[in-house]
């Protein structure tokens, strides 16, 4: 009896191993790596595991390597016959080409004065912004001034971003046309979703703490969802840019502490550590990341990037001091390796800009004089529209990228 008692728990334990994904993920198709077999070789899957996806070195917990093969399990103690084994290239000359629908640099060609024709450019701006930013909590206003909402800034960044890339010659979509959510999905929606997290948190479910669960797993869940898969499904471009303002705590939003501090920094898919890849989706995602190989391209973009932006704005870096969040990409102080969901879900090289604070005193006052040509007095600099400002920079620096001067 007691043999029996402990063989159902011991399944009982497997199948909540199996089934540990993130909030509303799907369950992931191991077999679908098997499109990536041969294109890597034994050598560079061990590098990039260690040096950029998981440096914390518990990979080693579900991937063994051999010359030959990668063998990963799927889920902790799973039986030998459910792993998956990935062929690997005995030598790069021998690398099989990587499936993928985005070019890199060497396969566009530009026309003249039209230095990114035949782009194709996806651009996301973060958050949701109007009237949905206060439930998103970025949003804040000291007494009756205008408000500060992420969603509607980096909107408003985002139109004079598209304008200047095709302008250049770029294919340009944005994520969403106007403020607001792309999912039709709804906070009351995710109800049963929205439990199953409070309990896997051991949190009791009070009605508020449900409805804040629904809403947070509406804006930063659902909507990254939907928003990768439209990228990953429909749109398969080149190149996604992710703009986003960086804030500091703020506090109570109707009086929020403001700070003398602005910042830039570049967020680049890795530095996944054990506690994160305990979920399936989080290591098969992982994988894919890794198997796409745009690390490299993301570092390179990003650090034209980081230069055009600090040289235009002077704006320093920001600096992480845990490595468990974030470690340095390269030696460019501007670029951290980072597990977020849009970087890890979107499968084209996505370059994720974290620019300014916005409640260091000077960009409230900016955020005050609204979108504007020229420039304006901010204090006792003559400054352009922060939106310009920031779109200009980024234009700037992907032009660069692509081997071209602005
Ligand atoms: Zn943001």
């Amino acid at each position: 009896m007691e043999k029996i008692i402990f063989i159902v728990f011991i399944l009982f334990v497997a199948t909540i191993s199996a089934e540990q994904l993130t909030p509303l993920a799907q369950k992931p198709n191991w077999c679908s790596l098997q499109r990536y077999a041969n294109t890597i070789t034994a050598a560079k899957f061990e590098q990039d595991l260690q040096e950029v996806y998981v440096p914390d070195g518990s990979w080693k917990n579900w991937i063994t390597i051999t010359p030959e093969e990668a063998v990963i399990q799927p889920y902790p103690d799973a039986p030998p016959e459910q792993a998956l084994h990935l062929s690997l290239a005995s030598s790069e000359a021998d690398c099989k080409t990587v499936p993928r629908y985005w070019k890199r640099k060497s396969e566009c060609e530009p026309l003249p004065g039209k230095p990114l024709a035949g782009i194709k450019i996806v651009l996301d701006p973060g958050h949701l912004g109007g009237e949905w930013a206060k439930m998103e909590e970025r949003w804040f206003r000291i007494g009756t001034s205008k408000s500060v909402e992420e969603g509607t800034m980096t909107f408003i960044t985002a139109r004079h971003l598209a304008k200047r890339l095709r302008a250049l010659g770029a294919d340009v979509k944005i994520t969403r046309c106007g403020l607001g959510p792309t999912t039709s999905l709804r906070p009351a929606q995710l109800r049963a979703a929205a439990i199953q997290e409070l309990k896997k948190e051991k949190v009791v479910c009070t009605p508020h703490r449900v409805k804040k669960m629904e809403e947070a797993l509406f804006y930063r869940v659902a909507e990254i969802h939907h928003r990768a898969d439209w990228i990953n499904k429909v749109a398969k471009p080149d190149l996604v840019i992710c703009l986003h303002y960086d804030a500091e705590e703020w506090g109570n939003p109707k009086q929020p502490k403001l700070f003398n501090e602005q910042r830039l920094h570049f967020l680049i898919s890795g530095d996944f550590s054990e506690g994160e890849l305990i979920n399936e989706d989080v290591r098969y995602t992982m994988l894919i990341k890794l198997l796409g190989r745009t690390h490299h391209q993301v570092v390179e973009m990003s650090d034209d990037l980081a230069k055009a932006f600090a040289a235009d704005t002077g704006l320093p870096p920001f600096t992480y001091h845990n490595p468990a969040k974030a470690r340095l990409a390269s030696d460019n102080p501007y670029l951290w390796n980072r597990n977020l969901l849009a970087t890890r879900l979107i499968k084209a090289p996505v370059v994720y800009c974290e620019a300014y604070v916005m409640n260091d005193r000077e960009v409230f006052e900016r955020v005050q004089l609204g979108d504007y040509k020229g420039r304006c007095q901010v204090g006792n600099k003559c400054l352009p529209s922060i939106y310009r400002e920031y779109a200009d920079a980024v234009a700037k620096g992907i032009t660069e990228y692509y081997g071209n001067k602005l």
